[in-house]
C-alpha cells in the first residue's frame, strides 16, 4: 500500500498534476501547488459539485465570502477558545506529535495483531473456517478488540473533558504495553490552536489582529440574512461555497490529505428547528450518492457516525473514503443546530431570525452542513483512477481512469505523420472542438506512446488523422479504457465526446 502512495505522488509531479510549493526552496510543508492538469481535475471536481448542489437544487444558492472576516466571527464560532489539538514532544527524537493521532495509531496496531490472528487461523482451517465465530470466540482477538476499543472511548472521554494529562498517561501506558515503539521520554500535553494570524493596517497601534478562516462555513452564516433577504429565500433553503480554508495542522503528512491550505466545498441548509433529522438524514443519503455517481466504487465508501459530538453539533457523520493509506475521512454531514447563528447574535448585538410565514413566527434556523475538502476529493479520484494494466501481449500499461466528466482534457488530436497535410487537418479539428471542450494536439513520438502519454494523463479520447481522412473526412477514435478504435466522421467527433463527458 505505501508503494501505491509514492506511485501516486510521483505520478501527480511526473505528469503535471501537483508540484510541492516553492519546491526551488526545498518546498513548504503540507503546502502544494496544482499544475496544468491538476487545476483542470480541480476545477472539474469543483464545477460537478457546484452543479448538483447549486444549479440542481431551486432552494440553495452559491456565495464567495472573503478569506479575511472580522476577528470576532472567531469568538463567536468558538475557533479562538477551542479549535485546537493536543501537542506532544518526544524529548528524545525531538518529533512533534498530535497527541489523539498518536493513541489512535496505537489503538490501529491492536486492531491489526487482531486482524493477523485472523488471517492466520484462516490459513490453518482453510475452508471450514467461520471468521465469524473466530471473532467472536477466540480469547486473543477479543482482548485486542475490547483493549483497542477501551483506548478510543478513553481518549474520547479525556479529549472532551480537556483532561491532558489523562491524555498523556495514557500514552505512556501504550508504549509499555508495545515495548516495540520506544521511548518513553514525552513533553507534557498542550493545546495549540490551528488558526493562521495576520495583521491587518499598517501601525503597530492600529493594526487588528486577524485569522486566515479556518473554515469556509462562517463565511455563510454571517451573511445569511443578507442572503435570504436579498433572494427572498424561504426555509429550508441552503448558500453553498467552495475557496480556501487554512489550518496550522501539527501533523501534516499524507500528501494532499491533509494541507496548512486547501479548499472547502461547505453548503449550509438552513431548517425549521425541530425538522433537522429529516434532513440531516436527506444530506447523508443525498452526498453518498453523489460521491457513487462518479462510479469509484461502493466498496470504497463508508459511513462512520459520530458518538463524540462537536459542541455545536447534535448529529454528525463522516463519509469516509478507502485511499491508499486506510478508510479516512473525506466529507463531514453535521447537524449544527441554531448554534452558530445563535452565537453570531450574541457577538454581534444584531437579530439573525426569520419570519416563517406558514407558521407566523420568527425563529433562529437550524442548519444541516454539508462540507468536503476539494483536495481530498482530488486524491481520492486520483488515486483509485490510478492502475498499472498488463496487457494481452504481456507489456504493460499506466492508465488513469478518471471518470470522463472530471478528465483534464477530453480529447486530443494526432496527426499520424508530420507530413502530408496531415497536422492541417488535425489543427483544424482542435479548431473545432475547443469551444466545447478542452482539446489537445500532440505530433510529438510515434503514435503508440503518444497513446500511452494520454492514457497515463487520463484522457478519454485520442482522434488518429491518417491518410484515409484525405480522401473520406474520417477519423480513428481510441478509447482510454479499451483501447478499442472507431473509424468516425470528423463532423460526428463533437456529438460522440459530448455524449461521454457531459456533466
Ligand atoms: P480531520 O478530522 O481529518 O482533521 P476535520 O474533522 O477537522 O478533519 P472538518 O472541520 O469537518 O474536518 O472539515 C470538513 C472537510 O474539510 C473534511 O472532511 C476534509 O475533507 C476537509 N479538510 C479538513 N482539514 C483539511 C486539511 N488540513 N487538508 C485538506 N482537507 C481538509
Amino acid at each position: 500500500q505505501e508503494d501505491i502512495f509514492k506511485n501516486v505522488i510521483s505520478h501527480a509531479k511526473e505528469y503535471g498534476f501537483i508540484f510541492p510549493s516553492s519546491e526551488i526552496y526545498d518546498g513548504l510543508s503540507a503546502v502544494y501547488d496544482y499544475a496544468q492538469n491538476g487545476v483542470e481535475l480541480k476545477k472539474n471536481i469543483r464545477e460537478y459539485w457546484w452543479k448538483a448542489m447549486v444549479q440542481l437544487n431551486e432552494n440553495i444558492v452559491g456565495l464567495d465570502a472573503s478569506i479575511l472576516m472580522h476577528p470576532t466571527t472567531w469568538k463567536a464560532s468558538g475557533h479562538v477558545d477551542a479549535f485546537n489539538d493536543p501537542l506532544i514532544d518526544n524529548k528524545d527524537s525531538k518529533r512533534r506529535y498530535r497527541a489523539d493521532v498518536l493513541i489512535e495509531d496505537y489503538a490501529e496496531k491492536l486492531n491489526i495483531k487482531a486482524i493477523k490472528e485472523v488471517e492466520k487461523a484462516k490459513t490453518r482451517f482453510g475452508d471450514a473456517f467461520n471468521e465469524q465465530e473466530f471473532v467472536t470466540t477466540n480469547p486473543r482477538v477479543m482482548e485486542y478488540k475490547a483493549r483497542e476499543r477501551e483506548i478510543l472511548e478513553r481518549l474520547g472521554r479525556s479529549l472532551g473533558n480537556e483532561d491532558l494529562e489523562d491524555v498523556k498517561a495514557l500514552i505512556e501506558e501504550l508504549e509499555i504495553a508495545c515495548p516495540e515503539t520506544g521511548s518513553r521520554n514525552w513533553t507534557e500535553v498542550r493545546q495549540f490552536n490551528l488558526m493562521f494570524g495576520t495583521k491587518l493596517g499598517a501601525s503597530a497601534d492600529t493594526a487588528m489582529d486577524l485569522y486566515l478562516r479556518p473554515e469556509t462555513a462562517q463565511g455563510i452564516f454571517v451573511n445569511f440574512l443578507n442572503v435570504q433577504k436579498s433572494g427572498r429565500m424561504k426555509v429550508p433553503f441552503g448558500i453553498a461555497q467552495t475557496g480556501k480554508a487554512f489550518r496550522n495542522e501539527i501533523v501534516a503528512r499524507q500528501f494532499i490529505f491533509r494541507m496548512r491550505e486547501f479548499e472547502q466545498m461547505e453548503m449550509q441548509f438552513f431548517v425549521r428547528p425541530g425538522d433537522e433529522m429529516k434532513h440531516y438524514e436527506f444530506w447523508k443519503e443525498a452526498r453518498l450518492k453523489w460521491h457513487l455517481s462518479l462510479g469509484l466504487g461502493k466498496e470504497n465508501y463508508r459511513f462512520h457516525d459520530h458518538e463524540k459530538l462537536a459542541h455545536y453539533a447534535n448529529a454528525a457523520a463522516d463519509i469516509e473514503f478507502n485511499f491508499p493509506f486506510g478508510f479516512k475521512e473525506l466529507e463531514g454531514i453535521h447537524s449544527r443546530t441554531d448554534f452558530d447563528l445563535k452565537a453570531h447574535e450574541k457577538f454581534s448585538g444584531r437579530k439573525l431570525q426569520y419570519f416563517d410565514a406558514e407558521l407566523n413566527q420568527n425563529y433562529v434556523p437550524y442548519v444541516v452542513e454539508t462540507s468536503v475538502g476539494l483536495d481530498r476529493m482530488f486524491l481520492a479520484v486520483f488515486a483509485t483512477s490510478l492502475k498499472e494494466e498488463t496487457l494481452e501481449d504481456g507489456s504493460t500499461r499506466t492508465v488513469l481512469k478518471l471518470p470522463s466528466v472530471l478528465a483534464p482534457t477530453k480529447a486530443v488530436v494526432l496527426p499520424l505523420v508530420k507530413k502530408d497535410g496531415l497536422p492541417e487537418i488535425a489543427h483544424k479539428i482542435v479548431e473545432d472542438l475547443k469551444w466545447d471542450f478542452n482539446v489537445g494536439y500532440d505530433e510529438k513520438d510515434a503514435v503508440g506512446r503518444r497513446y500511452r502519454r494520454q492514457d497515463a494523463l487520463g484522457t478519454p479520447f485520442c482522434i488518429t488523422v491518417d491518410h484515409q481522412t484525405i480522401e473520406d473526412q474520417t477519423v480513428t477514435i481510441r478509447h482510454r479504457d479499451t483501447m478499442k478504435q472507431d473509424r468516425v466522421k470528423i463532423s460526428d467527433l463533437n456529438s460522440i465526446i459530448e455524449n461521454e463527458v457531459s456533466m
